[in-house]
């Protein structure tokens, strides 16, 4: 489009700051945003934003935006034209692959960036180069809620709409701190409290806003969702009040199961959660007698080592208690960045195709090799955690990582950074200069949602088109521009005028998006996958069948072994999260000065015993020491946090502290670091 500086604009766009994908026209006047302007048929969230949404996008305008390629000579970077840095990353991805095979080479790509953007970062690993090794940030939060779905249920999104969760009897949330992570979201279940007395449990380390608003707030010991669930739905069968109806026509192994959950008793999981048994019942009498209960739940579930276990007793509750395949009922994984859905659905991931067919699947392969005219390979590639291993084994050889700064959201970051130093050849792709980049051979500039065409999929599933609201800054360009430009320095000229293209393609070879159109996202319209050919898509995920063959979910049966405590020594347990007004690791709300007036730094909470047992006041400096590395922080006291728990935001102007303490715990089934799992001392630098 032609865009006149003088004339003001208003364009749909979706917002970047968070899973919940409020959409809005944002109105602009040449490069300048005036304002966002939510629209009732917004889908997501009608004519509410955040205070992210409404306010943070000044970064666009940063100074500090990069403006050129940049190419490293010595300690350096040189500004290259755009066809000379292209040509250095194509030269040397030829060279890698010569010298040390297809597998020595890395991808990661942004659940910042669109949809389409991580269809072609796939397509760049897998067709061009010819390797598996292509994940997301997803690796980060989520993965292990969707490896407990794929157990259960076989489809790993949320099982209905933002709106359904609002009609839930019962909401249950579990390690989110939903008010400030997902704040749209947060509204409307505090709506339906006060409408018609929708009851709100939350499980949480951290008494935060919903915590305080809650009919009942429970602080289990850290790391023992999974004894608490198990227990609940033990219980619940004991007493007769699972829904056998829904058992015998829709689930398998139950049999199994109950003998899994023998050892899980109400005086075992008081001891082991510190949840007393009298709560324990009440948790349990509540599901029974609510006729749907939603389950939400975040980084505080998945970012533990049992994390993908936990998630799985999740969904085994929702079953037992036929919870699923009803609006206001079900499993919802609150998905953290704008697009860590979408990013994950359209292929960014070792293992799987777009719409999480397997790559050794031969018949999937088959399909997109008849169409990209090259063998594939099969055997699932690294993931980002293994990706940073085999660099210090030896194995990998180069990165290319788009918008992601890796060298500060990754856990135990001067392990991370040591890797990227042994690299032989490395590409960061981003809009500013990021710790990552840093390390850089060549950077990309990229430009922001606002400066290009193409769709973002929300927590929902839902698939919303996003516009371009001005053109891209001077120097840079979108995306899934620049990964087209290597591929055809490569030799594969793929030849997509716009982003539509692009999905046009996605959606010919993957049936969980075969009636996905342009088209049929026109404006604020939307399509929640799975979308049939006809374009008729699926709010509710689980209305006929599960997607198993045999139509049926299933049980999965699990135990529990302590992996996670203090002791003597490492006395505190570091618990981290997000702060309402920023965002990650900072890089944006971090340039946008409205917000960084608001809240310009992070800080460290402690309860007021802790204060008072060591002796320090607000504003005391500190410094923390886990068996990865240290970090120092500014003390917040605040009744938030009781005991020897402390909260550091992860929200952090680039200083990330936190990540100096993770070390290289994950998650035993998806890789995921356990972030939450940090014991530390501290030591007074300061006492006030
Ligand atoms: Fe953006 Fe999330 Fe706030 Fe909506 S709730 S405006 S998507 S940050």
């Amino acid at each position: 489009a032609n865009m006149r500086e003088d004339r003001i604009e208003k364009t749909k766009t979706v917002c970047t700051y968070c899973g919940v994908g409020c959409s809005f026209d944002v109105w602009t006047k040449g490069r300048e945003v005036l304002k966002v302007e939510p629209q009732i048929d917004s889908p997501a969230n009608s004519i509410s934003t955040c205070v992210k949404g409404k306010f943070g996008w000044d970064y666009v305008n940063s100074d500090d935006r990069l403006t050129n390629p940049l190419v490293r000579e010595g300690d350096h970077f040189k500004e290259v034209e755009w066809d000379e840095a292209i040509k250095v990353v194509a030269d040397n991805f030829k060279r890698l692959k010569a010298e040390h095979g297809a597998d020595s080479m890395g991808f990661i790509s942004s659940s910042k960036a669109t949809n389409e953007e991580s269809y072609v970062m796939q397509k760049l690993a897998r067709q061009v180069i010819g390797t598996n090794n292509v994940d997301n940030c997803s690796r980060y939060c989520q993965s292990p809620a969707t490896k407990g779905l794929f157990r259960t249920v076989g489809h790993g999104g949320d099982a209905g709409s933002i709106e359904d969760i609002a009609k839930a009897e019962l909401v249950i949330t579990i390690g989110s701190n939903t008010a400030e992570s997902h704040p749209v979201l947060a509204s409307r279940i505090k709506r339906s409290q006060k409408l018609f007395d929708q009851k709100l449990y939350v499980f949480d380390l951290r008494k935060h806003e919903m915590g305080k608003r809650a009919d009942e707030f429970i602080q289990p010991a850290p790391g023992t969702d999974l004894v608490w669930l198990s227990a609940v739905t033990k219980y619940i069968i004991d007493q007769g009040w699972h829904d056998k109806e829904f058992i015998d026509t829709w689930v398998n192994d139950f049999e199994e199961y109950y003998e899994s959950l023998k050892p899980f008793t109400l005086e075992y999981a008081e001891k082991t959660t510190g949840i007393t048994q009298e709560m324990l019942k009440q948790v349990a009498k509540e599901i029974y007698e609510a006729e749907t209960t939603s389950i939400c739940w975040a980084m505080g579930v998945t970012q533990h080592q049992l994390g993908s276990d936990t998630s799985t007793a999740i969904s085994n509750l929702l079953l037992a208690t036929g919870n699923y395949k009803k609006p206001g009922a079900g499993a919802y994984p609150l998905r953290g960045h704008n697009n860590v859905q979408g990013c994950s659905d359209f292929g960014s991931m070792p293992n799987f195709f777009p719409g999480y067919e397997k790559t050794t699947d031969d018949d999937t392969r088959q399909r997109y090799e008849n169409l990209w005219q090259v063998d594939l390979p099969i055997e699932p590639g690294m993931d980002n955690h293994q990706m940073i291993e085999n660099i210090h084994e030896g194995n990998l050889k180069s990165m290319f990582i788009l918008g992601e700064d890796t060298g500060i959201v990754d856990a135990n970051i001067n392990y991370v950074t040591a890797g990227f130093e042994k690299l032989d050849f490395m590409v960061v792709q981003d809009l500013f200069l990021t710790k990552t980049a840093e390390y850089a051979d060549v950077i990309l500039p990229a430009c922001s949602s606002l400066e290009k065409d193409g769709t973002f999929t929300n927590t929902e599933r839902r698939i919303q088109r996003i516009y371009k609201a001005m053109e891209p800054l001077e120097g840079t360009k979108p995306d899934w521009e620049i990964i087209q430009l290597i591929a055809k320095e490569l030799g594969y000229d793929w030849g997509y005028e716009h982003p539509e293209k692009i999905m046009e393609e996605a959606a010919f070879l993957t049936p969980l998006f075969a009636g996905v159109t342009y088209n049929r996202l026109k404006g604020y319209n939307s399509l929640q996958w799975p979308v049939a050919p006809d374009g008729t898509d699926t709010p509710l995920l689980f209305e006929d069948e599960f997607p198993f063959e045999d139509g049926k979910a299933r049980f999965y049966s699990l135990s529990y072994e302590k992996l996670y405590e203090t002791n003597d020594e490492y006395d505190l347990h570091v618990n981290n999260g997000r702060l309402l007004e920023h965002f990650h690791e900072g890089n944006m709300t971090y340039k946008t000065p409205g917000i960084v007036r608001k809240t310009p730094n992070a800080f460290l909470e402690v309860s007021p015993e802790l204060a008072e047992e060591r002796g320090i006041e607000e504003g005391a400096l500190v410094r923390l020491t886990s068996h990865a590395g240290s970090a120092t922080g500014e003390v917040h006291v605040t009744d938030r946090v009781a005991g020897k728990e402390l909260y550091l935001p992860l929200n952090d102007n680039g200083k990330s502290a936190v990540n100096f303490l993770t070390d290289n715990r994950v998650d035993k089934d998806s890789n995921t670091p356990a972030y939450k799992e940090i014991a530390v001392k501290m030591d007074v630098i300061r006492k006030k």
